[in-house]
């Protein structure tokens, strides 16, 4: 079976409130969707996240590397040869993760339908549900708490407080969070680079003589700041999980040779899709680390391929796979079922999905 066409789409999915960050504000999902077509009438479909302040990634940028340079590279080859199709696609242009995950897992969906095996499998199979935590954005105290508390009204066991724009209002965020919650609410942060090295190892070390039981922290400083990273893990006993820090397996190999963190955050649009994510995760699995796998803003399309992938391998321990959940509509017929807090991933060879409703094509 070849390769013979790619169809590049845009989607827009509303979010059932703006999504709020150290980093950024969003109020709607605003992807690229690729198909790839092939001459048995199969088509895999894939997404990419334009999430510019992390993959420097744009929606304009994302099309034109799958038009003009990632197509014509794949078009007229065999999926008979994955690592054939594998190397074109790291090779027809540098970076560009985003564009390269949408395709990786096109193909994946391909690969996938033509053996007639769900792609978790093919991948390891190691469990076929999962369950995710709920983003609470970074706003005022007490919104925060309240919206934590509608999140455990949904049914979520696990929250990830998004933090670091303030380190003083952070600690009080993390309070009305934890008091709103109670102790059965299992909490994760993520402060998006917001401290420094000593201003995180300080607050974290406020978080711990308050008593508040606290997963792991993702990204405290900066990504490039692989030093600082290391001097807030070695100075504070709760994990510290690299986010921003993490998009290829070379960075993933630098960051376990220091032992720079106790955690990976592996995602799809940092790493370039499933083939260089299956990397990241050797090496995690090699260096006794264990892995979280986690999405941008992105509707349930490109969720779903991270879900086959945290489901098949068993280095993830953690998933942080809200997309969906945040979502206000779900433009995806077939893929895994994102039921609040539970996935159960897909068994429909492939990926699983049928259909992408919305789609507003580009040629
Ligand atoms: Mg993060």
């Amino acid at each position: 079976m070849k390769i013979t066409n790619f169809r590049i789409a845009e989607l827009q999915v509303p979010l059932k409130k703006p999504f709020k960050t150290a980093l950024r504000s969003v109020e709607y999902i605003d992807d690229v969707v690729v198909e790839i077509h092939t001459d048995e009438g199969l088509v895999g479909y894939g997404e990419a996240a334009p999430t510019v302040v992390i993959t420097g990634d744009s929606k304009g940028g994302i099309t034109a590397a799958i038009r003009d340079h990632v197509a014509p590279a794949l078009i007229g080859l065999s999926l008979d040869a994955p690592e054939t199709i594998f190397g074109r696609l790291d090779g027809a242009i540098l970076k560009n993760t985003s564009a390269k995950a949408a395709v990786d897992m096109a193909i994946y969906d391909l690969i996938g339908q033509s053996l007639g095996v769900p792609v978790y499998k093919l991948l390891g199979g190691f469990r076929d549900t999962l369950e995710t935590d709920l983003t609470i954005s970074l706003n005022q105290p007490g919104e925060m708490a309240v919206d934590a508390i509608e999140a455990v009204e949904r049914g979520y066991k696990t929250l990830k407080i998004k933090l670091g724009k303030d380190p003083q209002l952070d600690l009080k965020r993390l309070m009305a969070v934890a008091d709103a919650v109670g102790e059965q609410v299992s909490l994760r942060l993520d402060a998006n680079q917001g401290w420094t090295a000593k201003e995180a190892v300080r607050i974290l070390g406020k978080i711990q003589d308050q008593g508040i039981a606290i997963e792991f922290v993702e990204q405290p400083v900066a990504a490039h700041d692989f030093e600082g990273l290391k001097y807030v893990t070695d100075n504070t006993e709760l994990a510290i999980m690299a986010d921003e820090s993490l998009f290829s397996p070379a960075d993933a190999l630098k960051l376990l040779q220091v032992r720079a963190v106790d955690l990976l955050n592996i995602k799809l649009m940092k790493c370039g899709g499933i083939n260089q994510a299956l990397k990241i995760c050797m090496l995690a699995e090699l260096y006794g680390v264990e892995c979280m796998v986690g999405c941008m803003l992105e509707s349930k399309l490109s969720v779903n391929a991270a879900a086959h992938l945290a489901a098949a391998k068993s280095v993830v321990r953690y998933v942080d796979l809200d997309g969906p959940g945040l979502s206000l509509t779900d433009p995806v017929d077939g893929g895994s079922a994102f039921d609040e807090a539970r996935i159960l991933i897909s068994q429909s060879p492939g990926l699983g999905v049928k259909a992408v409703e919305g789609l507003h094509y580009l040629d």
